[in-house]
């Protein structure tokens, strides 16, 4: 499932690398090179985050209710939420 991570992305892709690997980071999957710079893109990437924090609560909220994925209207809605927690920055 985890694919090898390309590293000649350019730093303005950085965003790219953190939205394709969210699911490997929260399950883990990632070598400590690449959490490492997840990490250090997130500290500073409140948008990367606010995707972050939306896939995490989706997961969770998933893992609870032992469906097979969350419906698409939660997402929109958690995402919806996160966004506008965020965007005061
Ligand atoms: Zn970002």
């Amino acid at each position: 499932m985890s694919e090898p991570i390309a590293h000649e992305v350019e730093g303005g892709n950085e965003c790219e690398h953190v939205l394709i690997h969210i699911s490997e980071y929260l399950d883990s999957e990632m070598t400590p090179e690449d959490e490492q710079r997840m990490r250090a893109h997130l500290a500073h990437c409140s948008p990367c985050l606010a995707e972050l924090s939306a896939e995490e609560i989706i997961k969770n909220l998933v893992r609870r209710t032992c469906t097979e994925r969350a419906p698409e209207a939660l997402r929109a809605r958690i995402h919806a939420q996160l966004t506008v927690m965020t965007s005061g920055d």
